[in-house]
């Protein structure tokens, strides 16, 4: 339903929980949070209101100094409920990852992926893209996690926009879309993601739209958008001059 993506030098959880809350709007069942630091990967997840994430986060709070991803969730694949909710994460604890939309072709994908021995937490169509991930990077062995994304990518049907992060590179957020909306904001020493630009119009009005099937890989400093080959494409960026 709602995404949020973030590099920079702010609190990354600040940022996208505040972000997420400019998504209300558009109604969703849950809410989830996903932050990199020290090495490791925080998250938190609810069903319910954001009022609901922002309880747990008091109650046990996470940080990190490096990016964060959420979402809010409209569930079309598995129960509102906590588990449910984004993001979903590897077995290893390595890659974080939020959804937005279907992914059709899951069942094939998630049986491929059981037998290979990868343990399933939910019920939606979405995990199966946090596991392709990792079983994608543990191929590679590059941790190339934009190349691995294009991968992924090549193997979904339906619609996504998808948002990922990784231990491994705690200022890097990559992002894909395919039939849904997917919006980048440039800052300065700072970029943002969000499937709105109302997630990110307090902090910049520098927006790049992303077009069909590419995949954007955002760090502090840089936007470079690709098609699903790797090849670079060009990106229509505008000024967003009315108020959110
Ligand atoms: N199909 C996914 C799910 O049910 C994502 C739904 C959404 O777009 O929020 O978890």
């Amino acid at each position: 339903c709602g995404i949020v993506g973030y590099v920079g030098p702010q609190p990354a959880l600040q940022v996208v929980v505040d972000g997420l809350a400019r998504l209300e709007y558009r109604g969703y069942d849950s809410a989830g949070v996903a932050v990199l630091g020290d090495g490791a990967l925080r998250t938190e997840k609810r069903a319910g209101k954001l009022a609901n994430l922002r309880r747990a986060l008091e109650e046990r709070p996470i940080s990190g100094e490096g990016a964060g991803i959420g979402h809010t969730r409209w569930a079309t694949h598995g129960a509102p409920n906590d588990v449910n909710a984004h993001p979903h994460v590897d077995n290893g604890g390595r890659v974080a990852i939020v959804h937005n939309g279907i992914i059709e072709n899951f069942a094939a994908l998630r049986l491929e992926l059981e037998e290979q021995g990868c343990k399933f937490l939910s019920e939606t169509d979405t995990e199966v893209t946090a596991h392709l991930l990792s079983t994608e990077l543990a191929e590679r062995g590059d941790g190339d996690l934009p190349a691995a994304m294009r991968a992924v990518c090549k193997r979904l049907e339906g619609a996504f926009t998808l948002v990922a992060t990784s231990v491994d590179d705690p200022d890097l957020v990559v992002a894909a879309r395919r039939n849904s909306p997917l919006v980048v904001g440039r800052g300065v020493g700072e970029n943002f993601l969000a499937s709105d630009v109302a997630a990110f119009i307090a902090h910049t009005r520098e927006a790049v739209e992303l077009g069909q099937d590419q995949v954007v890989e955002l760090r502090p400093d840089s936007v470079v958008v690709t098609d699903y080959e790797g090849n670079p494409v060009e990106v229509r960026e505008y000024h967003v001059d009315w108020d959110a």
